[in-house]
C-alpha cells in the first residue's frame, strides 16, 4: 500500500519518493511509489496532477490501496524522485471540498436531509434527498459563509474503535479500509478520505449557483473560493456590458431587459400588420395579364406568401405564386389556384425543378432551389 503524504500535511506540494514499479500498460506508463501526495480520483473528485522528477502526471487512480500515477514518459525503477502536485489546482479542490462539507454539515443539521451524490471536476454538483427552496437555499448559504468568517480549525483523523463508537458523523457510504473523519469545529463531522483546508478562512465565499429537483431530493451547483471569486468577475463583466447596452444601472438590467422584450413584441405586432397591409395593396395594384403568374417579393415568411398568393388569386383568379428568397439559399413560395388547376400546374413544376413542398385546397407551399427566370419560365 501506497504511503498517503496528503492525510498528513494536505498542503504538501513537493516530496521525495522511491519508484517501486514503473510499467506500460495499454499504452499508458503507470508509476508506484513508496509514498505520494497525489490525490487519486475517488469519492467523486478528480485526481491530482503534476510533475515526478520533471515528467508529466496527468492521472492518479487508486487500486487496493496502491496509488498509480499516470506520467507522459517512463521513469526508472527504484529510482529516488521528487514530485510536485499542481498545488492551484489542488487548492481549488480543497477550497470546494471542504465548502461542501459545510454546506452539507448545515443542511444535515437543520433538515436532516443526507448527501447522497458528490461529483468536484471542472464545476462542483452536490446532491440531498430532500427538497430544498431558493429561500432555504439563501439562508443555508449564509450560515455556510458565516462558519468561513469564523476561521474554524478543520481536522482529518483516524478514530480508534472505541472513540467511534461514540462519534456521529455524516457518511457518504465510501468503501474505505480504515475510516477517516474530517471534522469541521461545531459544523461537521463526516467520513472523507479527500484532503482538506486546515482552516474554513482558506475557502473565501462559498456560493450555491443554480439548483434543479433530482429524484426527490435536490442537485445544487456550487462554487467556493477561487472559483466563485473567478465566477462573480465573469458575471459583474457581463453585467456591466449589458448595462451600458441598455444605458441602465446594473441592478435594472432585468427589469430594463423586460421592458424591451415588450417592447420587441408589440413591434413585431406592428410589423406583421403592416406587411399584411402591403401585401393586400399589392394585391390590389396587381396587372398581370397572363393566367399564371409569379411574384418576387423580399422578407415575406410563410404565412405572409400565403396572404398574398391568396389575394392575387382571389381578385385575378388563374394560378398566382408568390416566391421570397435568394438563388443561393433558394425561395420559400406559396401558389394558389383553382384546385384541379393547381395540381396538374404543381405536378409539372415538381417534376422540373427541386422543389419541396406541397398543399391541397388550392393552395400548395413549400421551398424551391431555382432561380427566378427558371421559375418564371414554368409559370
Ligand atoms: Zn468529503
Amino acid at each position: 500500500m501506497t504511503e498517503r503524504l496528503y492525510y498528513k500535511d494536505s498542503h504538501m506540494s513537493e516530496f521525495s519518493a522511491r519508484v517501486l514499479s514503473a510499467c506500460e500498460e495499454d499504452g499508458k506508463f503507470a508509476v508506484t511509489l513508496d509514498k505520494t501526495a497525489f490525490f487519486p480520483e475517488g469519492g467523486g473528485q478528480s485526481s491530482d496532477t503534476g510533475f515526478i522528477d520533471g515528467v508529466r502526471v496527468y492521472d492518479v487512480q487508486i487500486r487496493d490501496g496502491v496509488i498509480y500515477h499516470y506520467t507522459e514518459k517512463p521513469l526508472e525503477n527504484g529510482k529516488e524522485v521528487t514530485g510536485i502536485i499542481d498545488f492551484d489546482r489542488r487548492f481549488r479542490n480543497m477550497q470546494n471540498h471542504s465548502g461542501e462539507h459545510i454546506i452539507s454539515g448545515i443542511v444535515h443539521r437543520l433538515y436532516g436531509f443526507e448527501n447522497v451524490g458528490f461529483h468536484l471536476g471542472d464545476e462542483m454538483t452536490v446532491d440531498f434527498d430532500g427538497e430544498l427552496t431558493r429561500k432555504q437555499l439563501d439562508e443555508i448559504e449564509t450560515l455556510a459563509n458565516r462558519a468561513v468568517y469564523e476561521n474554524l480549525p478543520v481536522r482529518a483523523y483516524f478514530p480508534g474503535k472505541d472513540e467511534l463508537s461514540s462519534l456521529c458523523y455524516r457518511s457518504k457510504k465510501e468503501i474505505s479500509e480504515e475510516l477517516r473523519i474530517v471534522e469541521i469545529e461545531g459544523v461537521d463531522v463526516c467520513a472523507c478520505c479527500a484532503p482538506h483546508v486546515n482552516y474554513t478562512g482558506e475557502i473565501g465565499i462559498i456560493k450555491i449557483l443554480d439548483f434543479f429537483k433530482n429524484k426527490g431530493g435536490v442537485r445544487l451547483f456550487v462554487k467556493c473560493g477561487e472559483d466563485a471569486l473567478n465566477d462573480y468577475r465573469d458575471k459583474y463583466k457581463n453585467t456591466l456590458e449589458i448595462s451600458n447596452l441598455l444605458s441602465v444601472k446594473q441592478f435594472e438590467v432585468s427589469a430594463a431587459t423586460q421592458r424591451l422584450n415588450e417592447q420587441l413584441s408589440a413591434q413585431k405586432a406592428e410589423i406583421s400588420v403592416l406587411k399584411k397591409r402591403l401585401v393586400e395593396e399589392k394585391a390590389l395594384n396587381f396587372n398581370g395579364k397572363e393566367s399564371k403568374t409569379a411574384v418576387f417579393e423580399d422578407g415575406l415568411d410563410i404565412k405572409e406568401l400565403q396572404l398574398y398568393a391568396d389575394a392575387l388569386y382571389k381578385r385575378n383568379g388563374g394560378i398566382r405564386g408568390v416566391f421570397s428568397g435568394n438563388d443561393e439559399n433558394g425561395y420559400s413560395f406559396a401558389i394558389c389556384g383553382v384546385e384541379a388547376e393547381l395540381d396538374e400546374f404543381f405536378g409539372k413544376f415538381k417534376a422540373a425543378l427541386p422543389v419541396r413542398g406541397g398543399g391541397r385546397n388550392g393552395i400548395v407551399q413549400g421551398t424551391v432551389k431555382a432561380n427566378p427566370q427558371e421559375i418564371e419560365k414554368l409559370f
